[in-house]
């Protein structure tokens, strides 16, 4: 498989055509942004600890039956995947009030949330990512109501072995966001799963080992991340 030019640029990742149309190849840029974009930096092999990251809890889901849409890896920070119509809901899993939710509702930072608590925001620069309900999604034609029944089950099934295997690795998962694709007729994980997408913290001290260290500058950015990798990916280069 060819990598052939570049099709767009997102805040921390660029997506590349190939010569077989039913693949893509996305580069993970060690480019960091927040707030909106208000925020800009970028980290030594942040993109290359994300991609490792992110292959792992693919792998993981595929062999837990969940499809995604993770087909291998070309380089250390380049992922091979499938090409699927992205839908344009940010599915957002809660486990612990953290971030906007103790911003928003009268949660307590830390505080378990249970059952998890499942948020839908439209993917949208121009709106700002506005959290949106299902009668939304519907009105704005994101996605059908079987579409999102199955988004919502597939989105507990995978918080449900996330917590477990990151359980077992010493981390809690308070909140991540997921997004999904149409593949051949079916919904499929597409995106990333990474530190720039989920709240890891140390289970023994709390600490936050992801992008909330960039967001509120609250230290060492790679060390964190390095971290997070060898504890999801042991056999990784560090
Ligand atoms: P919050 O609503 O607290 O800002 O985010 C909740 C969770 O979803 C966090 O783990 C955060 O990283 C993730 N998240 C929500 N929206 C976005 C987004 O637009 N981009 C990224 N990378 N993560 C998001």
């Amino acid at each position: 498989m060819e990598k052939l030019e570049e099709l767009y640029s997102g805040k921390a990742k660029t997506v590349f055509r190939t010569d077989n149309p039913e693949k893509l190849v996305m580069e993970f840029r060690d480019s960091l942004t927040a707030f909106d974009g208000k925020k800009k930096s970028s980290a030594p092999k942040k993109g290359y600890y994300n991609a490792q990251i992110s292959a792992k809890l693919f792998r993981l889901l595929e062999d837990n039956g969940i499809k995604t849409h993770f087909d291998s890896m070309l380089s250390g920070n380049e992922m091979v995947v499938d090409t699927v119509e992205i839908i344009k809901i940010e599915v957002i899993v809660r486990n612990i009030a953290a971030g906007s939710l103790t911003r928003k509702y009268p949660f307590r930072a830390g505080e378990k949330l249970d059952p998890p608590v499942l948020l839908f925001d439209y993917k949208s620069d121009e709106y700002g990512d506005p959290m949106i309900n299902e009668d939304m999604a519907l009105a704005l034609r994101l996605a059908t109501k079987e579409e999102l029944s199955n988004i919502r089950e597939l989105a507990l099934r995978i918080n449900s072995i996330l917590l477990d295997y990151l359980d077992e690795r010493g981390l809690l998962l308070p909140d991540f966001k997921l997004e999904f694709g149409r593949h051949k007729g079916r919904i499929v994980l597409a995106d990333e799963i990474s530190c720039d997408t989920c709240r890891f913290w140390d289970k023994k001290t709390g600490e936050s080992l992801d992008k909330d260290v960039f967001r509120f500058d609250k230290g060492d950015l790679v060390a964190a991340y390095r971290e997070v990798a060898k504890r999801i990916v042991p056999e990784i280069n560090s």
